[in-house]
């Protein structure tokens, strides 16, 4: 008769979680029946490793047990019992030994925080600590150690285009600089820097160092001036690019002041709200208009006349982006501010002396091509929002550039022989 063995917890594990060195002994309830301990002993003859030197070292003597959360189970949570050996190393003296399900001082085991990891990726901190009775700290302790090692492990090699961005974080003026690699086959986060000052930006070319920036080809940004600075110091050779998206949002910015101001100076001169609201409804039906309210028309198109033209004078921007020559869509430029600066609309005026002052720049767009388009910062732009509005309980820098470069770098992972998925 053929005997069919149960599977057990310990041949389970022993398939997804192996370590050389170490066995899985029992597997049985914790005294409150809500999880699982396993008991985990070192392989008979097997030495310890140091974790200074990471070589074999003769051991010393035993801590306390320790607990070590595994992946959750059938609504179990999981933990395995080790004590870890104290080694006497030559080199290193007396040390704690190393093991390979864990690192340094974490109480959760590698599988488990790239668990976590991972699914912090897709769902808020805090519903990943929900859906798995964990706590938010150990999510964020996870996250770290994933992000950390991915730093570590990443290629920063052959970047050819980069771009610059900033993102308000809190109120206040509180501001990170964002860098991405914005190459045609790979578009992540390279870098988090806290403020938008010259030092947080120069801090990344600090980190890729001189020889990998001088190989930048393209640099996307906007028209923040410490950017232009830092960017005309260290990447000289490469063709600087302003970023459509900025600048639409920037012209936008600018046709809500002339909308804002218009409406205020309404109010003020006594109109009641309501015109404001119904004016196109209003110049719709001009026919039926009594003599009165022809006059309050005429009032009201004198006062709308400056959000209008600014609005025209948005739209007709529009088209600057669809040249192919540097020197036409120059002649369009110049032309457009010449408009502008007629309007008497001041903050489309103000726009249009800026734009002035960054010709070559804009136009160094139509030099590249066209190749970067605005939708590839305005994406990442739009993620990262995202994912600042999902974090995090505390909103301090260091959470959220855990937080960003998480969900944005693109970081490799540390590898395990058996997927959880
Ligand atoms: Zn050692």
């Amino acid at each position: 008769m053929k005997i069919v063995r149960t599977m057990e917890l310990i041949t389970i594990l022993n398939h997804c979680h192996r370590h050389r060195g170490f066995v899985y002994q029992h597997a049985r309830f914790a005294p409150d029946r809500l999880s699982i301990e396993v008991d985990v002993r070192p392989r008979a003859g097997s030495a310890a490793i140091c974790s200074g030197c990471h070589q074999p070292a003769p051991g010393y003597d035993h801590l306390p047990q320790r607990r070590f959360e595994f992946i959750p189970l059938w609504g179990f949570l999981v933990f395995l019992l080790y004590r870890m050996r104290r080694v006497e190393c030559r080199n290193c003296g007396v040390l704690v030994e190393e093991v390979p399900w864990c690192d340094g001082k974490h109480q959760l085991t590698r599988a488990y925080m790239l668990f976590l990891a991972r699914w912090a990726r897709k769902l808020s901190w805090k519903e990943t600590a929900e859906s798995f009775h964990t706590s938010w700290d150990k999510v964020c302790d996870a996250v770290e150690y994933v992000v950390g090692w991915g730093l570590q492990h990443r290629t920063l090699e052959s970047i050819r285009a980069i771009g610059v961005d900033e993102i308000q974080y809190a109120k206040g003026h509180k501001y990170l600089t964002l860098v991405y690699q914005i190459d045609q086959g790979i578009t992540r986060l390279l870098w988090v820097g806290k403020e938008r000052t010259l030092e947080s930006f120069q801090g990344f070319f600090t980190v890729i160092g001189e020889q990998l920036a001088a190989q930048i080809e393209f640099v996307c940004s906007d028209m923040w001036q410490p950017y232009l600075d830092v960017i005309r110091q260290k990447c000289s050779q490469a063709l600087h690019i302003l970023d459509r998206f900025h600048i639409v949002a920037k012209m936008n910015k600018a046709l809500d002041e002339v909308r804002a101001a218009e409406s205020r100076q309404m109010a003020r001169e006594g109109h009641e709200p309501l015109l404001k609201k119904s004016r196109w409804c209003v110049l719709k039906r001009k026919e039926n208009l009594t003599s009165q309210q022809n006059l309050r028309l005429r009032e009201l198109l004198r006062y709308n006349l400056q959000t209008v033209r600014a609005y025209l004078l948005k739209e007709d921007f529009q088209q600057f982006w669809e040249y192919n020559s540097p020197t036409w869509a120059g002649n369009f430029l110049d032309f457009w501010c010449y408009q502008t600066m007629r309007s008497r609309i001041e903050p489309m005026k103000k726009i249009a002396r800026t734009l002035r002052s960054h010709r070559q720049l804009l136009l160094n767009y139509f030099k590249a091509k066209k190749q970067f388009s605005s939708g590839v910062i305005e994406g990442l732009n739009n993620k990262a929002k995202v994912t600042m509005r999902r974090s995090y309980g505390f909103r301090t820098f260091r959470i959220l550039e855990l937080a960003l470069y998480h969900s944005l770098g693109k970081l490799p992972e540390p590898e395990l022989t058996h997927d959880f998925f």
